[in-house]
């Protein structure tokens, strides 16, 4: 009964990636720099962020704690794997973020809950449970070999470049703060005075929206490690990740969560590299989306 559920998720998944993948070329995700009115009730994106991934961190512990694997070292070490991800996105990334108070859409949040549920479901289910027992020698497997240093390498690269937008959004907040201070000015007179003293050369001050907690929007064109070939290396970190995944664990469900990332992210990262343009007359004519060189 409950495998024929399992596999009806799984098919689930895959198709529901396809279609992802063209809304998403046409329609960008409400939250962060394409963040609009119309989506509902919006929260603090480190509240958003943290309460969206929390299940997906929790779920396989559970699974694991419950299954038939507790004493197979494999599926602690997936775990482990897993878990790294996971307690960085839910209480480190979240916690540090850098962007504009309620600005995350709740709509978007439930939608996140939802996928990370199915997902954790997926992987901790299968590996936990439904997944013959992986022996010892899968450790020196190629695929599990192969798969961890892809894993590694996209957690180092997500890890890294999500920080450089971190900096960049703390020193544009203290530009800012210097301007007004400087100046003795205030709220929306930083503002104009940070657009009059020509720092929108370097970075994109917007008035976006009724909120008032919104009003300064601020960008800049991201430099450093792999900023330099592509504009969200952060996206190509968190696909390389599941690529490893599902490398390593050579399961369907690891195979799922790839494909819907790669589904979601690419078109985001072809959304933000186009907004970078639009934005950044001197923005890197080299610099290519996602792939370096190529996309
Ligand atoms: P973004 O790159 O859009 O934003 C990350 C943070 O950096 C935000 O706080 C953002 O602010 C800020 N920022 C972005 N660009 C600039 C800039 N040029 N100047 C100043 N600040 C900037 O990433 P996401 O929020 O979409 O994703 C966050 C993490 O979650 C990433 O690591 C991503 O890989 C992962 N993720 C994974 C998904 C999956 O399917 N597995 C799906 C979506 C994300 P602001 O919010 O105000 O724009």
């Amino acid at each position: 009964m409950e495998i024929k559920f399992y596999n009806s998720l799984l098919i689930f998944i895959f198709i529901i990636s396809i279609f992802v993948l063209l809304i998403l070329f046409f329609v960008n995700a409400p939250y962060g720099r394409f963040t609009r009115k119309g989506w509902g009730i919006r929260i603090n994106p480190k509240a958003a962020w943290f309460i969206m991934e929390l299940p997906a961190f929790v779920l396989p512990i559970i699974f694991f704690l419950f299954g038939n694997k507790k004493t197979s070292l494999v599926a602690f070490i997936f775990l482990i794997i897993w878990s790294a991800h996971y307690f960085q996105r839910t209480f480190i990334f979240s916690l540090l973020l850098k962007s504009r108070k309620n600005s995350f859409p709740i709509l978007i949040m439930l939608f996140s809950i939802i996928f990370n549920l199915i997902n954790g479901y997926l992987n901790g289910r299968y590996l936990f449970y439904f997944s013959p027992v992986y022996d010892i020698s899968w450790l020196y497997d190629i695929r599990f070999i192969a798969g961890f240093l892809i894993f590694v390498l996209g957690f180092v690269i997500n890890i890294l470049s999500d920080k450089i937008l971190r900096g960049l959004r703390k020193a544009i907040s203290r530009e800012i703060t210097n301007a007004g201070s400087v100046n003795g000015l205030e709220g929306s007179m930083v503002f104009s005075m940070a657009n009059s003293i020509g720092m929108c050369n370097k970075f994109i001050l917007r008035n976006n929206n009724n909120n008032d907690a919104n009003k300064n929007f601020l960008y800049k064109i991201p430099n450093g490690a792999l900023f330099k070939y592509i504009s969200s290396p952060n996206y190509l970190g968190e696909v390389l990740e599941w690529i490893g995944w599902a490398i390593l664990t050579w399961s369907l469900a690891g195979l799922a969560f790839a494909v819907f990332t790669i589904a979601n992210l690419l078109p985001r990262a072809y959304a933000t590299h186009k907004w970078y343009i639009k934005n950044f007359p001197d923005y890197p004519k080299e610099r290519k989306a996602i792939i370096p060189f190529i996309f």
